[in-house]
């Protein structure tokens, strides 16, 4: 059985003493997995440990979380040139993670959200010419952000096809992203018994439009909840989704393998 895990971060501190042996656990068990920079240094430290691991590929970006890194009142220019440069390596598979995070917004005053908020659309707009020039795909987080994600991906069309990771809309926001060009990958979430709303999603989407991922060392999914997350545990997501939709998880590992092959071009 062939799995891709397309979505995770080996370069997170919490990797930091025993990463050769996830990298051996994760060549062992899956056919190509990606890690996904949040800011500048993560995304060139994954794009050197990509460089190092034959199965292991990179996607570069400046997360909305990490925002202020690459654009405040204006984008930083040498900065994105910086990130701009860093994909040239042949590893770099996709600009990611990129999009909109208003979680953490509720204890802040209207002028810090404004700015926060102006900020983050800044570096996302950015991100998102620099991929189109490039002609690589974007994976996206958005998180309690779905209209402003939705308005400025209807605004910056994008040149190939792209992801939505840890998709946690609505079945009638994945119906626009779809005809927009995306396909979403979905992690531990999907295997949590309360997650009605991911599985409701899960159960509308056709299979030749989900990827799976890990997210790791975060999002765990059960059995193992509460711990560590990595790349193999991708099988017990493939797990859940053939569950939800009722086919058999040979059926799902082949389908989302070929999803991601297709979109990365690995
Ligand atoms: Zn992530």
């Amino acid at each position: 059985m062939e799995l891709i895990d397309v979505h995770g971060h080996l370069v997170d501190e919490m990797f930091e003493e025993d990463l050769e042996n996830v990298i051996a656990n994760s060549d062992e068990n899956l056919s190509f997995y990606l890690t996904a920079g949040v800011d500048l240094a993560s995304s060139e430290k994954s794009v050197s440990l990509a460089e190092k691991h034959k199965k292991l590929y990179a996607t570069v970006g400046v997360h909305p979380e990490d925002v202020f890194d690459l654009a405040c009142d204006e984008v930083d220019k040498d900065k994105l040139h910086k990130l701009l440069k860093l994909c040239e390596s042949k590893k770099v598979v996709a600009v990611g993670e990129i999009g909109l995070d208003y979680h953490y917004l509720q204890d802040k005053t209207a002028e810090e959200i404004e700015k926060i908020k102006h900020a983050q659309k800044l570096a996302f707009e950015s991100q998102l010419d620099m991929a189109n020039m490039l002609k690589l795909p974007v994976v996206i987080h958005s998180r309690d952000a779905m209209g402003d994600t939705i308005e400025i991906l209807k605004r910056n069309k994008l040149e190939r096809e792209s992801l939505l990771h840890c998709y946690s809309g609505s079945v009638e926001s994945a119906k626009i992203l779809m005809e927009l060009g995306f396909s979403f990958s979905f992690g531990g979430v999907a295997t949590f018994k309360n997650a009605k709303n991911v599985q409701e999603v899960i159960k509308f989407l056709p299979l030749n439009k989900i990827m799976l991922e890990t997210d790791c060392p975060y999002m765990t999914p059960e059995p193992y909840r509460g711990k560590r997350n990595e790349p193999k545990n991708v099988v017990y997501v493939a797990d859940a989704i053939a569950r939800i939709k009722g086919v058999s998880i040979e059926e799902v590992a082949r389908v989302t393998t070929e999803n991601a092959k297709r979109m990365f071009r690995l």
